[in-house]
């Protein structure tokens, strides 16, 4: 009998699919063979390449994203009573570190086009305790840090980076991570370079570094003499190793995912029902997701492609002023319009460096495919 789709024989595309290769593999072997596996010289060598690769003066390794937010804040002295802006559409870290540091997060609505913080809406969110605004540059799409970078100066705030998401992505050619004060990148396994579990602070303020390094190691100064509550949010050489490896790979990578984005984006021009991500000159895109939005009918479309062997995501499928953990602390009552539709209608494809431009037009064709019904 014949079977309406040959699909069993094609492989299944994954939303994320890290690389690791024979470089990656060697070097933590050296690790292991050293009998040095926790914070040590590999570590040191990551933050002085990560630094130089993104142009700041100082790079902070750490155990994750989250733990470098919670630590960035707390650097900049950052605690009750303060007030922090940020987006109420993003993976939760960026406002829950904000909460770590016992501050208060105060969201301001996105922009429904490139899916990050709207800076007229920062203005309005801004009160006499504020303190900071930490914009995320979602989905590897810069915020718009000129304007964002204005309001700041105007009204005395600290620029806070969340890049965790967005290694390599530019505003005007230069990377993100080196625009605010502050910025944090992290290493996940699906984040566009990994070293596992890992983390960066970056910063041109030695005395942001200085501290960033005593939090992350029990508020150390002297051994064993801790003069502040800190922490053990240590990377370990195992996975710094990983993430050197990684670093060399990153543009490659990135050039990769910029390549794949734009087979899909021709591929899904004019798509009914369906937008495809924007991109301007002014920005340099890094598709850590390529994230279209689907106008009606997402999570049918969602099935009906995994029941074709393809993977997706949904980031983020609930705003963070509706989770849980923020309703009972009172943001449930909040309205951000933007945040709440776009939770309905976006929808992550397949863009990692792994695939092959067949992949890719295997995507496309499915897309349209199921779209049309
Ligand atoms: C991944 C991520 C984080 C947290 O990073 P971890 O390394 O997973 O702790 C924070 N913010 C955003 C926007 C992220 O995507």
């Amino acid at each position: 009998m014949k079977q309406a789709r040959p699909v069993a024989s094609e492989p299944r595309l994954e939303i994320a699919h890290p690389l690791i290769g024979e470089e990656e593999k060697r070097a933590v072997l050296a690790v292991l063979e050293s009998g040095q596996l926790a914070q040590g010289p590999v570590v040191a060598a990551f933050e002085d390449a990560f630094a130089r690769w993104l142009g700041v003066k100082h790079a902070v390794a750490v155990a994750s994203g989250t733990a470098g937010l919670h630590l960035a804040l707390l650097a900049h002295g950052i605690g009750e009573g303060d007030e922090v802006v940020t987006a109420p559409f993003t993976f939760i870290a960026s406002a829950n570190s904000v909460l770590f540091a016992r501050a208060t997060p105060v969201f301001a609505d996105v922009q429904a086009g490139n899916f990050c913080i709207d800076p007229a809406r920062v203005e309005v969110a801004i009160t006499p305790r504020t303190r900071a605004i930490l914009p995320v540059h979602l989905y590897g799409h810069p915020a718009p840090m000129a304007e964002l970078g204005e309001i700041a100066r105007r009204h005395g705030l600290l620029l806070i980076e969340d890049a965790c998401q967005a290694h390599g992505a530019t505003v005007h050619g230069r990377k993100v991570g080196a625009l605010g004060h502050t910025a944090v990148f992290s290493l996940y396994p699906t984040k566009n370079m990994t070293s596992g579990e890992g983390g960066f602070v970056t910063t041109d303020d030695p005395a942001i570094a200085s501290a960033i390094r005593t939090l992350r190691q029990h508020g150390e100064g002297e051994r064993y003499h801790h003069e502040v509550l800190g922490y053990n949010f240590r990377m370990t050489d195992v996975a710094a190793a990983i993430g050197l490896a990684q670093l060399a790979r990153l543009d490659g990578f990135n050039a990769a995912r910029r390549h794949h984005a734009q087979i899909l984006s021709a591929g899904l021009a004019g798509a009914a029902g369906l937008a495809v991500p924007g991109e301007s000159s002014s920005y340099g895109h890094v598709y850590h997701q390529y994230t279209v939005r689907v106008e009606a009918g997402r999570d049918g479309l969602r099935k009906r492609l995994d029941a074709r062997g393809i993977g997706t995501g949904v980031y983020y499928p609930i705003p963070i002023h509706h989770q849980p953990v923020y309703v009972e602390r009172g943001y449930g009552g909040q309205s951000f319009p933007t945040a709440e539709r776009l939770a309905q209608e976006v929808l992550s494809l397949p863009v990692h460096p792994a695939l092959s431009d067949a992949d890719l037009q295997r995507i496309v064709r499915s897309v349209r495919e199921e779209l049309a019904g």
